[in-house]
C-alpha cells in the first residue's frame, strides 16, 4: 500500500513561512491499495487537497476519523467526493456511549457552524460506528482494526494490514499518562495497534521540556514516542500532529535530536506535507518521496 501525508500539523491549522516545509495542514492521511482502494485517515484541512485529486475513478472513498477534535473534521466540508452526484462515501468513527456518528458529526456539519447539512449532500454517505478489536472491517484488501487509546473523550488508533504488511496511525495519543515509564505490553494503550508494524505514524507533539505543562493534554513527548516505537517493535517511525508552536527549524532540531538520542531499532521519518512511503514486501525500506 501507499501511504501519503496531506496534513502533519496538530491542535490547529499553521500556514505560514516559517512551516511551509513541514506544512500547516492539520491531520489527513491517504492510504492506497494495490487494488485501488482509497482510505482517508481523518478529515483535518488536509483532506480539501486530497478530494480535490480524487477522479471519478474512485468508485468509493472510505473516511476513518481517530475521533471529533476539531483538527481532525474541520476539513470534511470542503472534501470533494462528498459534493458528488452519486459518489460513495462512508465515514467511520469511534462509537459512543451517547450518540451515533450522524448526529455527533452533523454538530459540525449543520448551522450556525456550516452552512451545508450532512442530509443535504448529494453523495451517497454511510455513517459508522466502527467496530472495535478484536473484530475487524474489510476494506478491499485491506484490512483494518480500530482500538480505543488514550486521548480526551473517544478516540482510536488504526491498524491496517494489506498482504502481510501493516501501517499503524495514531494521531494524538498519551501511552505515558500517569507513568514514568510504560509498563508491561499489555498494559500499554495503543500497544496492539502498533505491535511490529511496517511504519508507525504516531503523535509526537511536545518536547521533553514542554511535556511536562501539558500533562493530560492527550499527546506524547518525543521521548515518549521513541520509547513507544521501540517497544511496540515497529521498523519506521513517522513523526506526526506537530505542535503549531514548532516551526521548521524546530522540526528539524527535533528529529535529528531523536536520531542521535540512542542507538534505535528502527527508522525516524519527518512527518513532511506531501511526503508518501510505500509499505509492503515488495518495496519494503524503500525511502520515501515526495508529491509536487
Ligand atoms: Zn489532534
Ligand atoms: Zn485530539
Amino acid at each position: 500500500m501507499k501511504v501519503t501525508l496531506w496534513g502533519t500539523r496538530g491542535s490547529l491549522a499553521t500556514p505560514g513561512p516559517e512551516t511551509v516545509r513541514y506544512g500547516g495542514n492539520t491531520s489527513c492521511v491517504e492510504v492506497c491499495g494495490a487494488d485501488g482502494t482509497v482510505l482517508v485517515l481523518d478529515a483535518g484541512t488536509g483532506i480539501r487537497r486530497l478530494g480535490a485529486r480524487l477522479g471519478p475513478e474512485v468508485g468509493r472513498v472510505d473516511v476513518l476519523l481517530t475521533h471529533l477534535h476539531m483538527d481532525h473534521i474541520q476539513g470534511l466540508g470542503f472534501f470533494r467526493p462528498l459534493d458528488q452526484s452519486g459518489q460513495e462515501v462512508h465515514i467511520w468513527g469511534p462509537p459512543s456511549t451517547t450518540l451515533d456518528l450522524r448526529a455527533r458529526v452533523s454538530r459540525y456539519l449543520s448551522p450556525p457552524l456550516f452552512p451545508v447539512r450532512l442530509r443535504e449532500l448529494p453523495s451517497r454517505l454511510t455513517l459508522h460506528d466502527v467496530p472495535l478489536a478484536p473484530e475487524e472491517i474489510r476494506i478491499g484488501g485491506l484490512r483494518i482494526s480500530a482500538a480505543l487509546v488514550c486521548h480526551p473523550g473517544p478516540t482510536v488508533g488504526y491498524r491496517i494490514s494489506e498482504d502481510g504488511a501493516t501501517m499503524t496511525y495514531i494521531p494524538d495519543h498519551e501511552p505515558l499518562l500517569g507513568a514514568v515509564r510504560l509498563s508491561s505490553s499489555d498494559w500499554i494503550s495503543g500497544f496492539d495497534l502498533a505491535a511490529h508494524a511496517d511504519l508507525l505514524i504516531h503523535d509526537s507533539q511536545y518536547s521533553a521540556t514542554q511535556y511536562p505543562k501539558h500533562v493530560g493534554w492527550g499527546h506524547s513527548a518525543i521521548p515518549h514516542v521513541l520509547e513507544f516505537a521501540a517497544r511496540t517493535g515497529v521498523k519506521r517511525l513517522v513523526t506526526f500532529h506537530h505542535d503549531p508552536r514548532h516551526d521548521d527549524a524546530a522540526l528539524d532540531r527535533l528529529v535529528n535530536e531523536a536520531r542521535s538520542s540512542a542507538d534505535l531499532p528502527f527508522e525516524i521519518l519527518p512527518g513532511i506535507e506531501g511526503a508518501c512511503f510505500e509499505v509492503g514486501h515488495a518495496t519494503r525500506n524503500q525511502g520515501q518521496t515526495t508529491l509536487t
